[in-house]
């Protein structure tokens, strides 16, 4: 058995989380410090099964800028935030991308894809490049 200390993310009150975990059995004896029962959940998440969002960006090819902002479709689970990082950091995507594009699918074998949240358009160069060739 151990207390654990944590601070909910639940809203911007934050309120202090005591946490009575058996370390043994991975279960959450009791919960105090909170103020509404996100807390409570949060906490039983937290200590058992964590996961995030993770947000990010990926190198653009031919874009008006140079890297898209990503993130996962939804929570991934925590222990795979390094690879999935490192799947992000060795990909490359061509211009043009669209909020919501699938950039990675299945990213680290979690299920779970990574989507565009920004759009980017091509570069003027092969903007103009495109127009050169169809006169
Ligand atoms: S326990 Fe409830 S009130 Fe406290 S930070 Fe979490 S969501 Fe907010």
């Amino acid at each position: 058995m151990s207390i654990k200390e944590l601070t909910c993310i639940g809203c911007p009150i934050g309120c202090a989380l005591t946490v009575d975990f058996d370390d043994n059995k991975k279960v959450v004896l009791s919960v105090s410090g909170n103020n509404c029962k996100i807390g409570e959940r949060y906490a039983h998440k937290e200590l058992t099964n964590p996961t995030r969002i993770v947000t990010s960006s990926i190198k653009v090819i031919d874009g008006e800028l140079a890297m898209v902002s990503v993130k996962t479709k939804e929570d991934i689970p925590k222990d795979k935030i390094f690879d999935i990082m490192k799947e992000i950091h060795e990909t490359k995507v061509k211009a043009p991308i669209s909020i919501g594009d699938v950039l990675i699918h299945n990213v680290a074998g979690t299920n779970v894809d990574i989507v565009a949240t920004k759009n980017i358009d091509k570069s003027e160069y092969m903007k103009f490049c495109k127009t050169y060739k169809a006169v």
